[in-house]
């Protein structure tokens, strides 16, 4: 380890330049800038190669709840790897691991939820929901009840089906997608629309877009309904109050499958265990991943209710689907020691009723900067929208990239927030401290400053 620290950031550069095809990364702009080289972390800092301390305000990808450098998450893999480093859940095998966090998972979800399925990432949890939905249809005799629908600018992975059940138009068009038998309705994110009705009004109207493309196709072909209790890589789209038990109504009512992608909202991010709490859902599937380990190892699954559970069981027979690394014991034994740690931290308490409404507080004083037009936050999960007018909340130019500049200047002074378009969001690990979230918001103040300065130069 101390043989590689020592290597310089050019070094780290050019040898990743040569090498390295980076995921979600415009390869051109690599080559001409150079990889940001992360070394080290602890708590809520990363530091780059050059020694450079920053707080690290998206939980690496949204994901590490815990923070870095918790010693009870070293020891649970260490031991794990030394006693069973791998063996399969295939053909009738289980382990230890896997069966205890199977077991924990249901007493943190809600009572519907009594099994669930792992894989290594959200992304291959949303491929399994997708079969395992039409699955679920044909049991019942209905194979014509195979179409899910998802949200225009949901973001639910990469893989082919996950990214089909995304509504990201750059991503579909580059590999021809969705498959068939998925289709997109809108989004309820008032900001981005033309604002002329109340929120709540907002909100009910694109709820109810979902029942207009049921109507459309014709209610005995609609299989499952899909969403992110709060879009994340969409920009931390906050939904009216009026929209989640609206859309829970209609899946009711249609008797459709409501899916919550709980891979970012799950384990304390939304100031309860799921996002399904914190908006009153009660889904039938539950997508989980990133936070489930705080990111130290990679692992996912899904949560399953009864309903679905039972049929699968009873008149499945066997199920032709799975991962090498479906329930890895090693990841399994770390994410049994991260819901360990949120139980006795009170992690989840602590997001809702401690630095939650502390940070949320302190950031939507930034919608007092003259280039700020909204900010939202729910839990430790927000957004800010940079605009030219406060009044108009009219938008830059896209070509200016001026969310872009604004990002590196908050990455400049010691802050990793990130930019989706002219939108900053943050989503800072759930031990941050009232000093830190100060500091958070006072570098996003700074680098609002910088930006407007850059802007009238
Ligand atoms: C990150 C993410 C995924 C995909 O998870 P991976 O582990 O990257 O495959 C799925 N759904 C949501 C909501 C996500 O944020």
């Amino acid at each position: 380890m101390a043989v590689i620290e020592k290597k310089s950031r050019q070094y780290w550069q050019e040898l990743d330049k040569s090498h390295h095809l980076h995921p979600f990364t415009n390869h051109k702009e690599l080559h001409e800038q150079g990889a940001r080289i992360i070394t080290r972390a602890d708590g809520v800092y990363i530091y780059d190669a050059d020694g450079k301390k920053m707080l690290d305000g998206m939980s690496g990808l949204w994901c590490v709840n815990v923070g870095y450098g918790r010693q009870e998450l070293v020891d649970a893999a260490t031991q794990q790897m030394q006693e069973l480093p791998y063996y399969n859940s295939f053909f009738q095998c289980s382990h230890p691991p896997a069966i205890e966090l199977a077991a924990m998972l249901k007493e943190v979800s809600q009572p519907q939820f009594n099994r669930v399925f792992f894989s290594g990432s959200g992304s291959e949890s949303n491929d399994t929901i997708v079969r395992m939905v039409r699955t679920y249809w044909d049991l019942l005799g209905q194979p014509e009840r195979h179409t899910i629908i998802s949200r225009e600018n949901a973001y639910h992975g990469s893989t082919v089906a996950a990214a089909s059940l995304g509504g990201m138009k750059a991503m579909h068009k580059q590999s021809g997608l969705p498959i068939p038998g998925i289709v997109h309705v809108d989004q309820p994110h008032w900001f981005a629309s033309d604002r002329k009705q109340s929120p709540a009004e907002f909100g009910l109207e694109a709820a109810r877009s979902i029942e207009a493309k049921i109507r459309e196709l014709g209610p005995d072909k609609i299989a499952a309904f899909i969403g992110e209790p709060v879009q994340g890589a969409g920009g931390v789209v906050v939904p009216p109050d009026s929209y989640w038990p609206e859309v829970q109504r209609i899946c009711d009512e249609y008797g459709i499958l409501l899916i919550s992608d709980e891979v970012i909202t799950g384990f304390g991010r939304v100031g309860e265990w799921f996002g399904a709490d914190t908006f009153g859902t009660r889904p039938d599937f539950m997508p989980f991943a990133k936070g489930v380990t705080s990111g130290y190892l990679p692992l996912g699954g899904v949560l399953i209710s009864d309903r679905v559970a039972d049929v699968l069981i009873e008149k499945g027979g066997e199920f032709f689907h799975g991962y090498t690394y479906s329930g890895h014991p090693v990841a399994c034994a770390v994410a049994i020691a991260n819901l360990k740690l949120i139980q006795r931290d009170e992690l989840i308490t602590r997001v809702r009723d401690d630095i939650g409404p502390y940070l949320q507080q302190k950031w939507q004083a930034l919608s007092e900067h003259p280039l700020v037009g909204e900010t939202r936050m729910v839990g430790l999960m927000g957004a800010l929208e940079i605009v030219t007018d406060k009044d108009t909340l009219e938008r830059f130019d896209e070509k200016q990239g001026v969310g872009t500049i604004c990002r590196d200047h908050l990455i400049a002074n010691g802050l990793c927030l990130r930019a989706v378009g002219d939108t900053i969001v943050c989503a800072p690990p759930l031990v941050l401290s009232h000093a830190e979230a100060d500091e958070l918001v006072e570098i996003t103040w700074k680098a609002l400053d910088l930006t407007q300065q850059g802007l009238s130069e």
